[in-house]
């Protein structure tokens, strides 16, 4: 016990010593950088310039010294082995390369093995948060970077503002990781305990809490799509990525709806949404789990939209029977459109005139009208006939003068943009090909970061770390 606590002290001591030797580095190279001359001399003979570039050059260069002090020597407690409990002997002492936001690094990591059971840990790696060779800085940089842009151009923007050399396979690995680690956490996160704000912003008078959700194509591999029928009839080349969102509406001094300022939640992700006897689908758990998140119940909701798809109509009528479900009043009047142009001349002035009217009258709640109108002069037009069985079909959803007497939105232009944001601008560029366990991480945290609450997860992780 005594040898212990000598042990114990010593390695504190030594501990200390290090940083203070580390802060001694720091502040040397400070010193040297307070003087511009002595810079610019150590920067090359840099043309003034580009003296910014270099410095940051030499400044990276300078922290990356004071962190292989820092990282120099793992002395970190052994602890008991992981799976049983055991005690550890040490096995070797080694460096590996570390990625860092500075560069990378060696660090010393002593392996230890467990006496009783053999089995092999690094203490350290746990201790620094180290997965696939990154810190958890490095790999908060690498994620940031992988879920704005293809990994290639990831890498090299990282590399011209950061000086960081990942390489595209490594920020694919360390995004792809961070986005199922992200699920994992937000699974298993309380109620209510991120984006809770929005039951009580839906509280207030006047406010309704809205439930908008849409469904777009992420191009994907072929054995992503085998056996799937695509539009045309033959083979998918896409599989469906389901977004929805959760806000807050009120109405602006004329009585329009508009969504209350940062009252809103985003999610997502290419998955089912049918139907299964005894157990919720994976996107329904998402969405029932997205409202408890946001501090909500179903019984909350006020008013749901949609294209009038049946997946979208089925988790509607399931969970929200009580709300106004509307089907978006944009995918009605294209049907209205497409009808007017098949009987008409399809850039004729008389298509136009006829879908305006057809259009008005919808939307003043004179539906009959509407379908009186389209089986009249439309006959035995197909795209006609299409009009007026989507229209009947969902009548009870089209009561668009109510809807807008009563302030609610009627558009589902709210989800379609969070497609947009979600999806199209990071799955559906030129020459891209999912699968589908390469792109959900992605959609995970593209929804945590444009939903505001990517920090919350790293920092939450982080925290988890240093406790
Ligand atoms: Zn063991």
């Amino acid at each position: 016990m005594a040898t212990r606590t000598v042990d114990e002290s010593d390695g504190k001591r030594k501990r200390e010593e290090e940083r203070e030797e580390a802060r001694r580095e720091v502040d040397a190279a400070m010193a040297k950088f307070a003087a511009a001359e002595l810079a610019c001399s150590e920067a090359g003979a840099a043309p003034a310039a580009l003296l910014d570039r270099r410095l940051r050059s030499a400044a990276l260069e300078s922290a990356r010294r004071g962190l292989r002090a820092a990282y120099g020597k793992d002395d970190a407690a052994p602890g008991p082995c992981p799976r049983c409990g055991g005690r550890a002997r040490l096995s070797r002492r080694g460096k590996a390369a570390v990625d860092t936001v500075l560069g990378r690094v060696p660090v010393e990591m002593a392996r230890r093995v467990c006496r009783e059971c053999g089995r092999s840990w690094r203490p350290r790696e746990r201790l620094l948060g180290i997965e696939g060779s990154m810190t958890p800085s490095a790999r908060r940089l690498a994620s940031l970077a992988g879920l704005e842009a293809s990994y290639a151009r990831a890498d090299g923007l990282l590399r011209e503002l950061s000086e960081l050399n990942f390489g595209a396979k490594r920020i694919e690995r360390a995004t792809r990781a961070a986005g199922a680690d992200l699920e994992a956490w937000r699974s298993a996160e309380p109620v209510g305990a991120c984006g809770g704000s929005l039951s009580g912003e839906a509280s207030k008078p006047g406010r309704k809490l809205c439930c908008a959700l849409d469904g777009t194509g992420v191009p994907a591999l072929p054995r992503e799509t085998a056996g799937r029928a695509g539009k045309d009839g033959g083979r998918a080349g896409t599989r469906e990525a389901k977004v929805g969102v959760l806000w807050v509406s009120e109405t602006d001094d004329q009585g329009r709806p508009r969504m209350v300022e940062g009252a809103a939640v985003l999610f997502g992700g290419i998955e089912s949404a049918a139907e299964t006897p005894g157990e919720e689908s994976p996107f329904e758990r998402r969405l029932l789990r997205e409202l408890a998140a946001a501090g909500c119940a179903p019984q909350d909701v006020d008013v749901c939209v949609g294209d009038g798809a049946e997946w979208i109509r089925r988790l509607f009528d399931d969970w929200f029977p009580d709300a106004a479900r509307i089907v978006d009043s944009c995918h009605a009047a294209e049907y209205l459109w497409a009808a007017a142009r098949a009987r008409h001349d399809a850039a004729g002035d008389l298509a136009a005139a006829w879908a305006g009217k057809l259009c008005g009258m919808l939307k003043a709640g004179r539906l009959d009208d509407v379908l009186a109108d389209l089986r009249r002069r439309g006959g035995d037009v197909e795209e006609c006939r299409r009009a007026v069985g989507y229209l009947a079909e969902r009548r009870d959803r089209m009561r668009y003068d109510a809807y807008l007497a009563a302030g609610l939105p009627i558009g589902s232009g709210i989800v379609e943009a969070g497609c947009k944001n979600v999806v199209g601008r990071r799955m559906k560029c030129t020459g891209m090909r999912w699968t589908v366990a390469g792109a959900n991480p992605v959609l995970w945290l593209r929804c945590a970061w444009l939903g505001g609450w990517f920090d919350h997860y790293w920092d939450d992780r982080v925290a988890e770390l240093a406790a």
